[in-house]
């Protein structure tokens, strides 16, 4: 009996050569949605997952670690997200350094370094992004960090509409179905960035967060950059932190949450739980659209020429020069910022205080760079 002709034969050996190659591929893939390593420093008190929060999250490329920093005595809580767009690195290594140095006395910090983890997993199409940058610890170990996109994977969620519309019913173009900070406060059938941004909702709600921080960067074209943005319920908070930076020399101007631009934290946080929301801006030319060439060099100095010009021809909505925007002044500012948010909250909010110490200084940051703050592993 004859089994195979020839020309069978040679179309399942094509065929087996086909799954091989795309189970090597996908071998590849998986290796990808690992995250970065991040150390727990001594102030992390619980390692937990966004979908102890959401279940529906366990298992898809939207989970990502949540480091529980929770003091003796009790007080409030402030919760700080990193990594809503991987394209922003400076959010997630200001959150990274929180998890590795600071020591909780008094409430709760929870910190979520990889907001968008599934954003992570690529970069953005033609934009000749590095996929990674590294910074090298004190005792000499060199972290990498990926560099990612501003969306979702298609990978793990396509194909997109022809127009995104919010549950609030605004409609935006529909590459913006994958952007979390479009996707607030989320659903808990709806696809994976909306599952995302629902576990994020649910976890400030679980826990009360009376105080929740979005922290990203824009490009230094772009016209909020430098800034809080605050819900109305945060206002006076984000205010007031605003001026007493002010008395430090750092100034970030307070802009508020406009009441119809929906699917973002600072807008949905506040509407949908009980939290202050206030989302942070500083600008980071690596992922403007007036740089020059790409790269991890790029990432960590923010110095550019193009954007030098673009700063003479007055383009630009914040000051820049030869110095750039170099990775330690962007971390500060939001380092700066947010242990000013807490240290005006706490002090408006008798019994709700939150304390901790061992935040990088501003002044070690820039003289000794934020692998000095970065731990080494085993
Ligand atoms: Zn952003």
């Amino acid at each position: 009996m004859k089994v195979l002709s020839k020309k069978n034969l040679t179309g399942v050996i094509i065929i087996v050569l086909c799954v091989g190659i795309a189970g090597f591929g996908s071998i590849e893939f998986t290796s990808q949605w690992e995250e970065d390593a991040v150390y727990a420093g001594p102030g992390v008190t619980e390692i937990k997952n966004l979908s102890d929060y959401f279940a529906d999250l366990k298992g898809t490329a939207g989970d990502t670690k949540v480091y529980v920093l929770e003091g003796e005595e009790p007080g409030g809580t402030v919760f700080v997200l990193g990594g809503a767009h991987p394209n922003e690195p400076a959010g997630m290594l200001a959150t990274v350094l929180l998890i590795e140095n600071i020591q909780v006395s008094k409430g709760k910090v929870i910190v979520i370094p990889f907001g968008n983890a599934s954003a992570y997993t690529h970069t953005e199409p033609q934009e000749a992004y590095s996929r990674e940058f590294a910074i090298e610890t004190i005792e000499g170990e060199e972290r990498t960090f990926r560099f990612g996109s501003r969306y979702t994977n298609p990978i793990h969620q396509w194909p997109d509409p022809d127009i995104f519309v919010h549950s609030s019913g605004q409609t935006l173009s529909g590459v913006e179905t994958r952007n979390l900070n479009r996707a607030f406060p989320g659903n808990p059938d709806g696809y994976l960035t909306k599952k995302i941004a629902y576990g994020i909702m649910e976890l400030i709600r679980k826990e009360e967060a009376d105080v929740s921080i979005d922290i990203h960067e824009a490009s230094p074209e772009y016209h909020i950059v430098n800034a809080m943005v605050a819900h109305q319920d945060a206002t006076s908070l984000a205010a007031e932190t605003s001026m007493e930076l002010q008395m430090e020399n750092i100034r970030i101007s307070v802009e508020s949450s406009p009441e119809r631009l929906r699917g973002l934290s600072h807008r949905e946080w506040g509407d949908f739980s009980d939290t202050k929301a206030i989302l942070f801006e500083t600008a980071n030319p690596s992922q403007g659209l007036f740089r020059g060439r790409g790269g991890s060099d790029l990432v960590l100095s923010g110095k550019d020429d193009f954007y030098l010009r673009a700063a003479e021809m007055d383009l630009l909505y914040v000051p820049y020069d030869e110095e750039g925007k170099p990775i330690e002044w962007r971390v500060n500012r939001h380092l700066r910022s947010l242990e000013m948010v807490v240290e005006v909250f706490s002090r408006n909010n008798p019994g709700r205080e939150i304390q901790f110490k061992n935040i990088p200084s501003g002044e070690r940051l820039v003289n000794e760079g934020i692998g000095a703050f970065l731990l080494s592993g085993e």
